[in-house]
């Protein structure tokens, strides 16, 4: 059997021995836990479903198992691509004709009804808004990056209308207001983080295929 401690040493000396040749690593320290981690990363990205991975590595919940994997662009956009062209295969030749110009307006005019103040409003194609247009609220919702200041004015108009419920009791209406300032909270993280994906990007697409 190897010691933890024997084990960490040679790494240590292996990661010493490998920078000689690659400087660029010179600071990386591995641990055998990052084996763990690889072993779970390359298996999951050859095809191993990832309940398997998670019974291979004896986590009890896949979460823990999704939090070691680490997936790599290429790799959302291979499997992406790989699943699209398996579902185009199973399907009927048919169904890839080319639109009527009425179908293509009709599925245009979905895209136009789906830009909202904030952004654009992610619902799936040929629904109506079942949400009763309550955006901010709305799980659909994707912010477009360019209004949060919009987000940060009906921050300001909300906490004003906190403070008047507040001072008159109105406790049903302060429940709903701190609810509302939630997920303008969480949109307002989520839409900086998104960066430069705007409506653009989000609505309607700029070719036909
Ligand atoms: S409430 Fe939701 S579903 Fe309705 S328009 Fe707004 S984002 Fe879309």
């Amino acid at each position: 059997m190897i010691s933890p401690e024997t084990l960490r040493a040679e790494l240590a000396k292996l990661s010493g021995e490998m920078a000689i040749e690659h400087p660029e690593l010179a600071h990386c320290r591995f641990t055998p836990h990052d084996f763990r981690r690889l072993f779970a990363t390359d298996l999951v990205n050859h095809g191993l479903p990832i309940h398997i991975g998670a019974a291979l590595l004896g986590h009890l919940d896949v979460q823990t198992t999704h939090g070691y994997v680490t997936v790599f662009q290429e790799d959302v956009i291979r499997h992406y691509q790989k699943h699209l062209a398996d579902r185009r295969s199973a399907r009927p030749a048919r169904e890839y004709r080319s639109p009527t110009g009425t179908e293509w307006v009709e599925f245009e005019g979905h895209f136009n009804k789906r830009k909202v103040e904030l952004g654009n409003c992610g619902r799936p194609y040929a629904t109506p808004c079942e949400h009763e247009h309550a955006c901010l609220r709305c799980p659909m919702l994707h912010i477009d990056p360019t209004m949060i200041q919009r987000l940060d004015e009906l921050n300001t108009d909300l906490l004003a209308r906190r403070e008047l419920a507040e001072s008159r009791g109105w406790l049903g209406e302060l429940e709903g207001i701190d609810l509302t300032l939630h997920f303008l909270k969480q949109k307002r993280a989520d839409a900086q983080r998104s960066g430069p994906l705007g409506p653009t990007s989000l609505g309607i697409p700029s070719i036909r295929t």
